[in-house]
């Protein structure tokens, strides 16, 4: 059983913590994994001002970025105590990054232009070198690991900036380049967020990526026929908890979830993980587990296509909403009339958030940063338009929430005196949605919390 073990920026982010995850890796036991590292914590933030300098012609702001950012690396491996040769050949890699990235920010410089295709050259330095660091640590402690360039196995189309991954030809890669390394025992250490276009060119997939490489790597692995245990994303938080601890104080981890209501949480605010982003690896049913690398002793929370069990996993909500009252001037909606509101918000392309229908009625809400003038005037035309601000959307997730009995019951009675705007009636059987006054929302939350969780 192999698993793909995903490290994000905080957890490599010095010399010490990159001597942890070898320590990690190290002590797990099993079969070896494939591990899938981010770059230093901080330093794609810190190539994408280096990449906006270069621009700008700052000789001298980008001249210091040039020099800090081979420090930083530089003194970090220095703090890995690495046995001679291992250090050195680290240092050439270093060095090699470190050309490349002066003289693509030269370019950049030169042209006053930056493409996207040179912007990710840019911005794979951050994870090339840091993935090297992380597999020579754990040779230095005494694992037999190999180092592969990302480049060489995640095959992407062209779309610098956002590739989108070509799973087909990245299996192939896998099968040939990866696997038998797994298949002698050995560790395999690979950077995430880079990839290669079909003409070799590097790519990235996109901020936040590393997730959706390891979910790659994980799929690929299992369609060449190696058994994935699962996917764990190593991360400095402990998982997915019952409520934003910062609102509910009583909130609790969340051990196992489906992926709908992942997603679910993940649209509320809750930044644990990008579901989109493991949707390969959750859609041939391996598991995906966020685990704290602070906290290695926490058993985070696993998701999973399908969790057992039924019945409410968490609340959460979601501030600075605004909703629109449209009503039909004639008081029945005519037919059409739905279809001709949302088209109101399509062209201005505003999206749509919780929807709730009435003879006379259509309430929306939408994010109270979108721009509404258009959308109003345009709805004007036809309907009645009136404008809420400041709600909050409350959603309580869960599996067969519609269909158990009396649940809706116990939301709105925990909910008590608290004044609900109105009520979705959304489409899937993960949630049961509802807006109130955004100063309500905590104290809502809250009671939500007692009734299902304390
Ligand atoms: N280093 C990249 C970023 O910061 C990718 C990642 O960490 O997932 O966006
Ligand atoms: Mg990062």
């Amino acid at each position: 059983m192999t698993d793909v073990l995903k490290f994000g920026g905080t957890s490599v982010g010095s010399a010490e913590r990159i001597l942890d995850v070898a320590r990690l890796v190290r002590t797990r036991g099993g079969d070896p994994c494939l591990v899938v590292v981010s770059a230093m914590a901080g330093v794609t933030d810190f190539l994408v001002g280096l990449r906006n300098s270069s621009k700008d012609k700052e000789r001298a702001a980008t001249e210091s970025k040039l020099d800090e950012l081979e420090d930083r690396h530089r003194a970090t491996l220095d703090g890995l105590v690495l046995s001679e040769g291992e250090a050195r050949s680290c240092a050439v890699a270093i060095d090699e990054e470190m050309r490349r990235c002066r003289e693509l920010s030269l370019g950049i410089s030169l042209l006053e232009e930056i493409s996207p295709r040179t912007s990710d050259a840019l911005l794979a330095i951050g994870e090339l070198i840091c993935s090297r660091l992380v597999a020579a640590a754990l040779r230095a402690s005494g694992g037999e690991s190999v180092w592969i360039d990302p480049r060489e196995i995640l095959a992407t189309n062209a779309s610098y900036g956002a590739a989108l991954a070509d799973e087909k030809e990245t299996a192939v890669r896998v099968a040939l380049r990866v696997a038998p390394h797994l298949a002698a025992g050995r560790t395999v250490v690979t950077g995430g967020f880079v990839g290669a276009a079909p003409d070799g060119s590097t790519t990235t997939l996109g901020r936040g990526g590393s997730d959706y490489s390891a979910a790659l790597f994980g799929a690929a692995l299992h369609d060449v026929g190696r058994a994935v245990g699962r996917i764990e994303i190593w991360t400095d938080v402990d998982g997915i908890l019952t409520a934003d601890p910062r609102i509910v104080p009583a909130a609790r981890l969340v051990p196992e979830v489906s992926y709908p209501e992942a997603a679910e949480l993940a649209f509320f605010g809750a930044k644990v993980l990008h579901p989109a982003t493991i949707r390969p690896a959750v859609a041939r049913g391996i598991p995906v587990a966020v685990r704290n690398s602070f906290r290695p002793e926490c058993p985070g929370t696993v998701v999973r296509q399908d969790a057992p069990g039924n019945g409410v996993r968490a609340v959460a909500m979601r501030r600075g909403v605004t909703a629109l009252f449209v009503g039909s001037p004639r008081m029945l909606l005519a037919h059409g009339y739905a279809a001709k509101v949302f088209s109101v918000f399509e062209k201005h392309g505003v999206p749509v958030d919780v929807i709730a229908t009435s003879e006379v009625s259509i309430s929306i809400t939408v994010d109270e940063k979108a721009s509404l003038e258009g959308v109003v005037r345009d709805l004007s035309e036809f309907a009645e338009v009136s404008l809420l601000p400041h709600l909050a959307v409350i959603s309580v997730v869960g599996k067969g929430l519609r269909s158990t009995a009396g649940v809706a019951v116990r939301v709105f009675g925990a909910v008590g005196d608290v004044n609900v705007v109105l009520i979705s009636q959304g489409a899937s059987d993960t949630n049961v949605t509802f807006v109130v006054d955004g100063n309500d929302a905590p104290e809502a939350l809250r009671r939500l919390h007692r009734e299902f969780f304390e």
